[in-house]
């Protein structure tokens, strides 16, 4: 079997477009969507992810601005800047680019977002609302794969969904997305004992956990979908998921590549939760 390559550039480039019709109807009534991204240090990761997230949002018609502050600054100033932002009418939404410098608590500037201008969903009353089954913002990469399953026609209904991975920006709001749709989930993590037995019951499997091909084709289900979130730099300065795609596509019946998978369509649900924080933000 050779896997159905999952192509997330292209269903984002379609969200993307939705976006930008959306943004236009919004401008007719006088309104631009503004997001503001907080990116604190020099981390080069950070940089290439926060210009892609403006570049993305200036070509759908929003407004971005990108606030870059020194790495020493203390937690004081940046909780300050975050305040000023929550006070900014034409600021719909807020982003602080993690992680954050070691000196700082991540937790606490997280918890000073106004939960209305939380597009990245990490707020704690955004994740209250998530676990209890009425989101209101939904964290932008577990979103953005419910799109590619639905846009797939991969139905979760009694499904065996196990998620490899269990961060409080992927694994954790993946399970509640999942589970809201009816999956029986499994959430592993580092101390997962058998991991290949978990996953090799998986109908739906996604692989969030930075450890390059972590997760090869003896480990998975014949015919899975397999979702892979991870982004590693191999010494080639090129990117590799967390699942070895080489093997696993022999395997699986469906599987996101990386690059090109899970990444675009993160960018892509940041532009849908701005404009709708917007929207929400205009009828309150
Ligand atoms: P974290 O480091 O916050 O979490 C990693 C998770 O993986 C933890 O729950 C950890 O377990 C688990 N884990 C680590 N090793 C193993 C193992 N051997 N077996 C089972 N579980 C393991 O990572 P993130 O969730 O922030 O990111 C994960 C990956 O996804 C990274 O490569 C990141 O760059 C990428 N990413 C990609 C995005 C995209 O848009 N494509 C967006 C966000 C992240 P434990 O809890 O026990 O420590």
């Amino acid at each position: 079997m050779t896997a159905h390559i999952i192509d997330g550039k292209q269903l984002a480039a379609t969200i993307r477009e939705d976006v930008a019709q959306r943004v236009k109807a919004l401008a007719a009534d006088g309104l631009q969507p503004g997001l503001a991204v907080v990116l604190v240090g020099e981390d080069p990761a950070s940089q290439v992810y926060v210009r892609n997230k403006a570049a993305a949002c200036e070509k759908a018609g929003l407004a971005s601005q990108v606030i870059r502050l020194d790495a020493g600054i203390s937690q004081e100033t940046l909780l300050a800047t975050v305040d000023q932002l929550n006070n900014d009418p034409g600021v719909h939404g807020i982003l602080v680019q993690l992680p954050l410098p070691a000196h700082m608590d991540s937790a606490r500037v997280i918890e000073a977002i106004s939960p209305a201008k939380d597009v990245d969903g990490f707020h704690i009353s955004n994740a209250g609302l998530l676990m209890t089954g009425t989101p209101l913002v939904k964290p932008c990469t577990p979103y953005g794969i419910m799109k590619m399953l639905d846009a797939q026609g991969v139905s979760l209904w009694g499904a065996e969904a196990v998620i490899v991975g269990a961060s409080n920006i992927v694994g954790k709001p993946m399970a509640m997305l999942m589970l809201a749709e009816g999956a029986t989930v499994t959430l592993c993590n580092s101390k997962t004992r058998d991991l290949a037995a978990h996953t090799q019951r998986a109908d739906v499997l996604v692989v969030a956990t930075g450890r390059r091909g972590m997760i090869d084709g003896t480990m998975i289900k014949p015919g899975a979908t397999v979702i892979d979130v991870g982004i590693n730099r191999g010494d080639d300065g090129r990117l590799y998921g967390d699942v070895d795609f080489g093997s696993a596509r022999t395997v699986a019946g469906a599987i996101t590549p990386v690059p090109g998978g899970v990444g675009p369509m993160t960018i892509a649900m940041l532009l849908v939760n701005t404009v709708e924080a917007a929207e929400r933000q205009r009828a309150s």
